[in-house]
């Protein structure tokens, strides 16, 4: 998996670009929550769940159901304003969705681990693309201030945070 900083800063980058045009600025923590969210699945190793099932790391909570979820939970809570199946409800929806799918998105991209369960909990099976230009990053401090941990920062910086900060910055300039 990337990093949870660089999950969390494809979120940061598409709420201050969603806000920009928003009047409602919670959209930029709301975005960070969304985009780190799945990785709660990383609890399961602490609890002795076997990686590959429901519940294991990148399954159910990497899944486009789960960020279906997750996205209604956020517009319900936070944008009660929108009534359901309303053209601002599906913005929302919308936005908080890809917002959690990039999540899985990008671990599916990301050379090393198992990959992603898009369809759990219909199937188990784990997806990755073949495309893998991230580098998986270690799980230990240890190895994260190593030289693998460069590598991973490397490739992050330039398939994440790169494009990321173009976000920014091209819609703040565009406002
Ligand atoms: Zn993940």
């Amino acid at each position: 998996m990337p990093s949870l900083v660089s999950h969390a800063v494809v979120g940061l980058a598409v709420g201050i670009a969603i806000s920009t045009k928003h009047p409602d600025h919670s959209f930029v923590w709301l975005s960070v929550i969304a985009s780190c969210f799945p990785d709660i699945d990383g609890l399961s190793f602490a609890l002795g769940i076997p990686y590959k099932s429901l519940f294991g790391h990148r399954g159910f909570f990497h899944s486009i159901l789960f960020a279906i979820l997750l996205s209604s939970t956020i517009v319900y809570l936070y944008f009660p304003e929108a009534r359901l199946f309303s053209v601002s409800w599906f913005f929302y929806e919308s936005i908080f969705f890809l917002i959690t799918m990039s999540h899985g998105i990008l671990d599916a991209m990301t050379a090393g681990g198992m990959g992603v369960a898009f369809f759990s909990p219909f199937s188990q099976k784990r997806y990755l693309f073949p495309w893998k230009p991230l580098v998986a990053c270690p799980l230990t401090l240890k190895d994260f201030f190593s030289e693998w941990g460069k590598i991973v920062a490397k490739s992050e910086f330039m398939w994440i945070w790169l494009p990321s900060f173009a976000i920014i910055v091209l819609s703040i300039w565009f406002k």
